[in-house]
C-alpha cells in the first residue's frame, strides 16, 4: 500500500504539545492556510479556513476535542438509504477506535489505538461554567459521548499522557515499518487517472518531480472536505458545467462534487475576569515557567489545554428531541475575540455553534491547475433556521456567563457588549465576528441519488476502483466536532475495503 501526503511529517513540536494546537491556525508549515471566498452572509470577511497539511491531516493540528455526535445524526445517514451507517451500526467502530475513555462500557471503547482521556485538570474558571450552567437547568453529564448528549460537563481529548494522539500517531506510527506499507511525504496527488472506468492510478508531485503510481486494487482518496472534491475535480469527476467551463474533460459526471459544504459557525461571547489568573496570564512571565514545568514533570495544566475545556450540548427551544446547539468554554479570552494574541487582562470566551446547519456552500475548483486552491464558499447563516439558533444559543451564553457562579470573577462582558440586545443585533454581532470552528463536511457527499458523490460503501458512483474516505462523505454534520466520526467512518471503511477484497 502506497500512502502520499502532502504535507511532512509530524516533526513540528507544537504539534505534540495539546495548547500547541493555537500556534498553528495558520502556520503554513503544517496547514493549507486557506481562506474562504467575501461572502455576504458574513460581512464579506475572506475568513481564514486551517486545515492539516502534514501527516495526521487535521487530527495533527487539531483542538484534540473529542466528540462523537448523536445516535439521531446516524440514523439520519441510515434513513436516507445509507445501508450499514445507523447508530446502532456505527457505534462498534466508535469503540473500536478508542482506548481509556472512562464510561460506560456500552458506549466507551477499551482498546482501540486512539487515546480518548479526561482533561488532566482544570481551570477554576471551567468549574464555575460547569456550575453555571447547572444553575441555568442544565442537567451535568458526566459523559456526553455516552447514552445522552444533553447537559454540560467538562470535554475529553485525544491525548496519549502529555501528547496529542492525532491519527498519525495512533494508526500510522505503530505500522510504519510493514514491509507492505510506503508512506511519502511531500508527495501532492494531482490527478486521478480513469480507463474504461476504473481508476487505475494517481499522478503526484514530489521534490519538483512529477510521478505516476499504478494502483494494482484501488485508489483511496482521504483529502478532506476540500481537497477530495478539488482533487476528483481536477481529474475531471465532478459537475460536468464546471469541468467544461475550466477545459477539463469530463470523465464521469456527477453533478454533487464540491456541494453540500456544511461547516458549524461560532461565534464567540468574551467576558473581562477579575481576581483570578486567567490562562491570558498564566501563559506569561513567570507563571508560564511553573506551568511548563507542570507539564514536564507532571503532565498536568494550561499546556494540556486544548481548544476548550467546558462543553455544553443545549436545546435552544422546548420540544426539541435532542440538542441544537454546542457551547465550548475556555478560561481565555483573545485579543479582538478571534482565536490568536491573548487579551492583557483577565478574561473568558464562551462559542457556541449549531449543531446542524441547514446552510449549504460549495468547493470548487477555479482551474485545471491541481495546484491553485479552490473556491471555499460555505454560505454561513444562509438559512433562517440557522439565524434563528444562532441568535438564541447565543443568548442562553450570554445568560451562562451571567449565572451567579461567576459572580466572583466577573467584570462584564466585553465582546460584543451589551448595546447588543435585539434579535438582529445578535444577528450582526454574529456575521460580523462569526467563524468556521473547522469542521467542514459533506462535499463529496455519501447517498443513492443523483447529487449523492459516494455510495455506502464509499465508492464513488459510476466508477470502479476508486473511493473517499474521510469527512467529505458525511451526507449530514454531526452534533459536534467531527475527528471522531471521520474516524469511526476509517474504521468502517476499513472492514468495507477488507471484505471486499476478500470477496475478489
Ligand atoms: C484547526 C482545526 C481545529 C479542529 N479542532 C477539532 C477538534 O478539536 N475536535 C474535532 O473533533 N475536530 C476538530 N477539527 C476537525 C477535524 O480535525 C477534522 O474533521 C478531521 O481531521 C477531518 O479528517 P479528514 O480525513 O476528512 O481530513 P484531514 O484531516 O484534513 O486530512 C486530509 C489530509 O490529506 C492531505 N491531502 C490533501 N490533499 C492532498 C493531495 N492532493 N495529495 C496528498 N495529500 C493530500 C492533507 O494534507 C491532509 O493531511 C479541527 C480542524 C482544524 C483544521
Amino acid at each position: 500500500m502506497l500512502l502520499l501526503e502532502a504535507g511532512p511529517k509530524d516533526r513540528l513540536p507544537w504539534i505534540h504539545i495539546p495548547a500547541g494546537f493555537i500556534r498553528m491556525l495558520d502556520d503554513k508549515r503544517v496547514n493549507w492556510v486557506y481562506r474562504t471566498e467575501p461572502e455576504p452572509g458574513t460581512n464579506n470577511r475572506a475568513m481564514l479556513f486551517p486545515r492539516g497539511r502534514v501527516l495526521g491531516g487535521s487530527s495533527s493540528i487539531n483542538g484534540l476535542i473529542y466528540v462523537r455526535g448523536q445516535r439521531q445524526d446516524f440514523d439520519s445517514w441510515a434513513q436516507a438509504g445509507n445501508r450499514g451507517w445507523s447508530y446502532d451500526e456505527v457505534l462498534p467502530y466508535f469503540k473500536k477506535a478508542e482506548t481509556k475513555a472512562a464510561g460506560d462500557p456500552a458506549y466507551r471503547g477499551g482498546d482501540g489505538p486512539l487515546t480518548v482521556d479526561e482533561f488532566p485538570d482544570h481551570h477554576v474558571l471551567t468549574h464555575a461554567f460547569v456550575q453555571a450552567g447547572q444553575e441555568l437547568g442544565l442537567p451535568f453529564n458526566p459523559d456526553t459521548n455516552g447514552a445522552e448528549q444533553e447537559g454540560v460537563g467538562y470535554y475529553q481529548q485525544t491525548r496519549r499522557g502529555r501528547f496529542r494522539a492525532s491519527t498519525a500517531r495512533a494508526y500510522l506510527k505503530p505500522v510504519m515499518e510493514r514491509p507492505n506499507l510506503q508512506v511519502e511525504t511531500e508527495a501532492m496527488a494531482t490527478r486521478v487517472t480513469v480507463e474504461d472506468w476504473r481508476a487505475t492510478g494517481v499522478a503526484f508531485t514530489q521534490g519538483g518531480q512529477e510521478k505516476f503510481a499504478r494502483a494494482r486494487r484501488e485508489v483511496i482518496l482521504s483529502g478532506g472536505s476540500i481537497n477530495s472534491p478539488q482533487l476528483l475535480q481536477v481529474s475531471g469527476i465532478g459537475p460536468g458545467d464546471l469541468l467544461r467551463d475550466l477545459g477539463i474533460r469530463p470523465v464521469r459526471e456527477l453533478p454533487g462534487v464540491g456541494r453540500n459544504l456544511h461547516d458549524h459557525f461560532v461565534s464567540r461571547i468574551v467576558h473581562r475576569m477579575k481576581g483570578v489568573a486567567s490562562i491570558n496570564e498564566l501563559s506569561r512571565g513567570w507563571r508560564l515557567l511553573v506551568e511548563a514545568a507542570r507539564y514536564a514533570l507532571f503532565g498536568r495544566g494550561i499546556l494540556t489545554y486544548s481548544a476548550g475545556n467546558g462543553v455544553g450540548f443545549i436545546k435552544t427551544r422546548p420540544g426539541l428531541d435532542a440538542p441544537d446547539f454546542q457551547l465550548s468554554f475556555a478560561a481565555a479570552s483573545f485579543k479582538d475575540g478571534v482565536l490568536g494574541k491573548l487579551d492583557d487582562e483577565p478574561g473568558a470566551t464562551l462559542g457556541g455553534w449549531q449543531l446542524r446547519p441547514e446552510s449549504r456552500g460549495t468547493v470548487m475548483i477555479r482551474s485545471a491547475d491541481p495546484l491553485e486552491p479552490p473556491a471555499i464558499r460555505p454560505n454561513y447563516l444562509a438559512a433562517e433556521t440557522d439565524q434563528m439558533v444562532t441568535v438564541a444559543g447565543l443568548r442562553m451564553s450570554r445568560a451562562i456567563l451571567e449565572a451567579p457562579a461567576f459572580a466572583p470573577w466577573n467584570a462584564g462582558e466585553k465582546h460584543p457588549g451589551l448595546d447588543v440586545q435585539t434579535d438582529a443585533e445578535w444577528l450582526d454581532y454574529a456575521r460580523r465576528n462569526g467563524t468556521t470552528v473547522y469542521h467542514p463536511v459533506g462535499s463529496c457527499r455519501m447517498g443513492r441519488d443523483r447529487m449523492a458523490v459516494v455510495d455506502p460503501e464509499l465508492r464513488v458512483h459510476g466508477l470502479d476502483g476508486l473511493r473517499v474516505v474521510d469527512a467529505s462523505v458525511m451526507p449530514v454534520m454531526v452534533s459536534g466536532n467531527t475527528n471522531a466520526a471521520t474516524i469511526m467512518i476509517a474504521e468502517k471503511a476499513a472492514d468495507l475495503i477488507r471484505s471486499a477484497a476478500k470477496a475478489r
